[in-house]
């Protein structure tokens, strides 16, 4: 059945798991709550799948696969179009519940909704255009490649951006013609039987596309683990990604890792420190700093740290952080009691293992019961401490002062995780200098982070493996097959 939201009493009900075009509860009857953040309030009860729902969607997904495969690809993209629309049709009704379920304040969910059709429509436009290639061989042979699908895709999703992070993987497989099983997290599984429900109206095949819901140690691992899943794009944390690594291996499947960071935000002596401030505070706020490339390592040029730090402290003033439905909020609370708990702990580390220089606190007048920290800033932070080198995954920024690039790139890089940076300044030689030298898989210079569908995302090192998004993410869904053929008459 569909699932309707009660925006007024901020409840949703007739949340069931999305398997072979039907609706369902958890076969073994389980469900779980699913929690408003702003007040800690149970928006809705979730099926609790299990491995026994997993191979019912994996076995949904089996058996449409060739269909699939040999759907043309101008059909795969006319139903990927299609979802676009419905998903613009129903933008308003995504974006109440993302923001509900995640805590995402509402006028960002309604733009993280309003760039979904973006991301269809890019991977329908080259649903076509993605081949193979002729090969020059010895003899009268012709030899060529074709790219296929991989078959049964798995997407195992994280909590921070549930729908974006969703259809950046699912676009390009359903484009390229696998067919998918998704495994929303546990606390935000809303937009993606919301959206599941627009995959139908759509029009595509049942079987296609399947939601599971459930907790990570079961559907989740059941799911990765499954010997008829042939692809798996697991976004979350970097600890969970190498156990799907290991489930993985054991049928071997092709993995995409989408993993964590400890990105740095570097600022030059000659930047605009309004400026800097300004994609500073984007870095490390932005979703309540729950974000992947988040910027939560100040690296400021020493002769203008007192005056970044200033203005620094000037705009973390202004900032707005309560309810996520109230006007003017620019800051909502952590998605879950657990992120809480955790980033709040990381903040008590902090106080001991540097100087607290900015908030730490709980925000004055935000909701009861909801799980609202403070922007946090630390300064006299030693590189190795703990806070300069886990993800906190929360608004808590460390600042270090730097004074040669020789030094600033060794500080940076000294990093397990190697996602994302961002450089602000005028000298564009130096900035491409440190943009080559720094080891990770994205720099944005005199900006804060875009994301887009035509652009490749992906960390170096511990912060993952294979890119979605752009072109790249074709080798995520597709695998070469090599045809020869002997043009000489064959002798008897
Ligand atoms: P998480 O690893 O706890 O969970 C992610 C997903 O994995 C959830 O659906 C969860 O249910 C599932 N899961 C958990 N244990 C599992 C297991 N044993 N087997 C199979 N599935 C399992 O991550 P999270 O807390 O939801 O998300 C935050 C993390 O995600 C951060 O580390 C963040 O940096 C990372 N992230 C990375 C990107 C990127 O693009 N690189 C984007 C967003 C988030």
């Amino acid at each position: 059945m569909s699932l309707t939201l009660d925006t007024t009493a901020r409840k949703a009900e007739h949340a069931q798991m999305f398997i072979d075009g039907g609706w369902t509860a958890a076969g073994a009857g389980g469900s779980f709550p699913t929690v408003d953040p702003n007040t800690g309030e149970t928006i809705a009860q979730v099926p609790r799948g299990d491995s026994a729902d997993v191979d019912k969607a994996v076995a949904a997904a089996k058996r449409v696969a060739v269909d699939w495969q040999f759907t043309d690809a101008l059909g795969r993209a006319a139903l990927l179009r299609a979802l676009a629309e419905k998903v613009t049709e129903n933008a308003d009704e995504l974006a109440r519940l993302e923001a509900l379920d995640s805590g995402h304040y509402l006028a960002k969910a309604q733009e993280l909704v309003g760039a979904i059709p973006i991301w269809l429509d890019y991977f329908a436009s080259i649903a076509d255009k993605v081949g193979g290639r002729t090969i020059e061989v010895p003899g009268n042979k012709l030899s060529f490649t074709l790219l296929e699908p991989l078959g049964v895709t798995a997407h195992i999703i994280p909590w921070n951006y549930p729908l974006l992070i969703m259809v950046r993987s699912t676009a390009p497989a359903l484009a390229f013609g696998n067919t998918v099983v998704v495994k929303p997290a546990e606390d935000t599984s809303l937009s993606a039987l919301k959206f599941a429900e627009l995959v139908k109206e759509a029009g595509f095949p049942d079987g296609v596309f399947n939601v599971v819901t459930g907790y990570g140690a079961e559907a989740g691992a059941a799911l990765a683990a499954h010997p008829d899943v042939a692809g798996i794009t697991f976004t979350g944390s970097t600890e969970t990604g190498k156990q799907i690594s290991k489930l993985a291996a054991d049928h071997v499947a092709q993995v995409t890792l989408e993993l964590g960071g400890k990105s740095p935000t570097v600022v030059y002596p000659d930047a605009d420190l309004d400026e800097a401030v300004e994609v500073a505070v984007q870095g490390f706020c932005s979703h309540t700093g729950q974000v992947c490339v988040a910027g939560t390592r100040l690296f400021v040029h020493a002769d203008v740290k007192d005056e970044f730090l200033g203005k620094l402290t000037a705009r973390l003033d202004q900032t707005k952080v309560g309810d996520g439905f109230a006007d003017g909020t620019q800051m909502g609370p952590l998605v879950s009691k657990k992120q809480f708990d955790r980033v709040n702990s990381y903040i008590e580390l902090g106080k001991s293992e540097a100087t607290l220089f900015y908030g730490g606190g709980r925000p004055a007048g935000t909701p009861e019961g909801g799980y609202f920290v403070e922007p946090t800033v630390f300064t006299d932070v030693d590189n190795s401490s703990r806070i300069a080198k886990e993800e906190i995954f929360g608004p808590v920024a460390s600042v270090h002062p730097w004074s040669t690039e020789d030094e600033l790139v060794a500080a940076v890089n000294d990093s397990i995780y190697g996602l994302f940076a961002v450089l602000l300044g005028k000298d564009i030689t130096t900035l491409l200098s440190t943009a080559r030298r720094l080891q990770v898989g994205g720099v944005m210079i005199n900006d804060w982070f875009g994301e887009l569908p035509m652009t490749p995302h992906g960390g170096h090192k511990q912060s993952g493996t294979g890119r979605d998004e752009g072109l790249e993410a074709v080798h995520n869904y597709t695998q070469v097959k090599h045809v020869a053929i002997n043009l000489d008459p064959l002798r008897a």
